[in-house]
């Protein structure tokens, strides 16, 4: 998920690679690592920390150079960062070194039969397995490394851009791609490898991008040629002149970090379940809830702890744990929950969510609660954070980096995996019937592509935007599942534009906001066709005769909210329960629109951290 570099040529590749390195830093990563043949060794340096870090070990430890070389920044998914997780992995021989990004979905089931076959592992991570079987089908088969990862990526489950190189064949490195990106750089006599065009952009303009399925064998003194993975067949070239500069290319051609994310949502999700929801097989596997799955059945109530777009996001799964699971939940912000001598007891689950796993509050609101003898469940997107250490168990969300201040992929895949472990629960209680739980894990499964059909109204979003962007004041209002997406909506709009905005549930109105409402006041409404749809048809009426501005978020082909809302945004349908996954959508860009335009700081907007590790 974060960054790889590579390098085959006539120049010194060590200097490429670093800077290539210090390009992609902006991807954000915990560990970084080289790996150079200089004519006679083969020599690795990795570290956990930054590229400096490396930099100064690698300058230390051995002289490393030679003219063929790769080198990686992790972005841990299967192991803590560490120098031993840190990539590249040798193969158990010794000969072949690989970098990857992505996750190898079936990594247990190919670790368990390589360790029949004798292989040893040194790290946790998924990528030395993915490098020990191509090893072992190179020995089996007697095959050429081309032909080895090929064969070895064909038994993969999962997503990967990698890079191997074999000492013993130091004029070639093989990469290939699924899900992660790989361009190519074509040099004169000379083949560079990166995740972007950023660290070859000196050295030419001429790229190919690498599509999923597709490899490449790039060998000095040869023409680069592009294979299907799956069957061999040769892919017509497409070399690409690049136009563009080192900025644009940091944020993949968006204008900012934040709507880099908010497209990236559909992947995310993606990887989010990956090898969790096995919808062939009609289950989920999640390690942290099975191993577990005592505490959770016995539980009497779920406490939920967080803060932010985290806490909204714990909002979502009080509804889904209780409508699924019919587990009680309770949802607290980690700030009052930690000083407000709270009741707890050793049948409470304490969930603590938080995107870096680095929240003071909700860490300090984690040893409160296993003090009392809790067991705490962590939900976070930072392998090997805090939290992750402090909680009992836990699960990823795998979104990959979120560089954008105000979070967006952060908080559809914590719905995601608060999803798949309500739906696990609810299996596992009896409280959902077998059909009923695979309609919903068809119905997740296509969340990605509806998001993606969510995405395609970013320009009427614009349009809509331009219209209300000098308002002082915005509502939101959602009912049901959508209430918390309608309080993240309005937490979007506060961040990154500074316009005042309030979350309510949308029947709430009556008791309060309603007196705000008059022509100026543009009320965003969540009217989705599921879920007490006529009662917020009911609502919107009621705005409508104070003369609100009505903007309504409503399912494909609605009709009546159309009639009486001033504009409306389309979403796909899908389940009540997955809803937020979608209506979470235009809210992000519609908040993400107008700060552009009233020219604020996007990714870092005033007075705001990434991380809040300060209580
Ligand atoms: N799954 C691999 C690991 O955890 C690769 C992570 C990455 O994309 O950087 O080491």
């Amino acid at each position: 998920m974060c960054g790889i570099v590579g390098y085959v040529g006539h120049r010194d590749a060590y200097p490429i690679i670093l800077e290539g390195l210090k390009r992609l830093e902006y991807r954000g990563y915990d560990s970084a690592g080289i790996a150079m043949f200089d004519g006679t060794n083969l020599k690795v340096s990795k570290t956990k920390g930054k590229v400096l870090d490396l930099e100064n070990k690698s300058t230390q430890e051995n002289n490393i150079n030679g003219t063929i070389g790769i080198g990686h920044t992790r972005w841990a998914t299967h192991g803590v960062p560490n120098d031993v997780n840190s990539h590249p992995h040798y193969s158990n021989s010794g000969d072949l070194v690989i970098i990857h990004n992505g996750i190898i979905e079936n990594y247990e089931s190919l670790k368990k039969e390589l360790l029949k076959r004798g292989y040893t592992f040194n790290s946790d991570t998924d990528t030395e397995v993915l490098i020990n079987l191509i090893e072992d089908v190179k020995k089996n088969e007697g095959v050429k490394l081309g032909k080895a990862v090929q064969i070895a990526l064909n038994q993969v489950v999962g997503a990967y851009a990698i890079a191997v190189f074999d000492k013993n064949k130091p004029d070639e490195i093989v990469v290939a791609r699924l899900g992660s990106p790989l361009a190519i750089g074509i040099g004169e006599d000379e083949f560079f490898i990166a995740s972007d065009a950023s660290p070859f952009l000196e050295y030419t303009k001429n790229a190919i991008y690498l599509e999923d399925e597709e490899m490449a064998i790039v060998r000095r003194h040869k023409d680069v040629k592009i294979r299907k993975i799956k069957d061999d067949s040769l892919v017509d070239l497409y070399i690409q002149e690049l136009q563009i500069n080192l900025e644009q290319i940091e944020k993949g051609g968006y204008d900012h970090f934040m709507l880099k994310e908010i497209y990236e949502q559909p992947n995310a999700i993606k990887d989010t379940y990956r090898g969790r929801l096995l919808v062939n097989e009609a289950i989920i596997k999640m390690a942290g809830v099975e191993d577990n799955m005592k505490k959770f059945l016995n539980a009497d109530r779920i406490i939920v702890v967080a803060c932010g777009t985290s806490w909204h996001a714990g909002l979502v799964s009080e509804y889904i744990f209780e409508d699924l699971a019919r587990i009680p939940v309770e949802v607290e912000y980690a700030s009052e929950f930690r000083y407000r001598n709270p009741i707890i007891t050793e049948k409470d689950v304490v969930i603590a969510i938080s995107q870096s796993g680095e929240t003071a509050d909700t860490l300090a609101a984690i040893k409160l609660a296993k003090s009392k003898g809790a067991f705490v469940f962590g939900v976070c997107n930072v392998v090997g954070s805090s939290i992750a250490r402090e909680t009992d168990a836990g699960a990823y969300t795998h979104a990959g980096p979120e560089i954008g201040v105000a979070s967006t992929k952060a908080f559809t895949t914590q719905i995601t995996v608060l999803t798949l472990i309500a739906l696990r629960l609810a299996r596992a209680k009896g409280t959902i019937s077998s059909s009923d739980f695979r309609r919903h894990l068809l119905e997740l499964e296509m969340i990605p592509g509806k998001v993606e059909e969510a995405l395609k109204s970013d320009s009427h979003i614009k349009m809509i935007a331009d219209i209300y962007k000098d308002a002082k004041n915005f509502l939101y209002l959602g009912r049901g599942y959508n209430f918390p997406v309608a309080l993240e909506g309005a937490l979007k709009l506060k961040e990154i534009s500074y316009i005042h905005a309030e979350g309510y549930p949308a029947a709430e109105m009556k008791h309060g906001p309603i007196a705000l409402i008059d022509e100026q006041m543009p009320v965003v409404v969540i009217a989705t066709k599921k879920g007490h749809y006529d009662k917020v048809v009911s609502n919107i009426q009621e705005i409508k005769s104070r003369k609100g501005k009505i903007i309504g978020i409503v399912t494909q082909g609605d009709k009546s909210v159309k009639d009486l809302a001033d504009y409306v945004i389309e979403v796909p349908e899908t389940l009540e329960s997955l809803t937020p996954l979608l209506t979470t959508i235009p809210l992000q860009l519609l908040s993400y629109h107008i700060a552009v335009m009233l020219d604020k700081n996007v990714d870092q907007p005033r007075n705001l951290a990434k991380s809040v590790t300060v209580e």
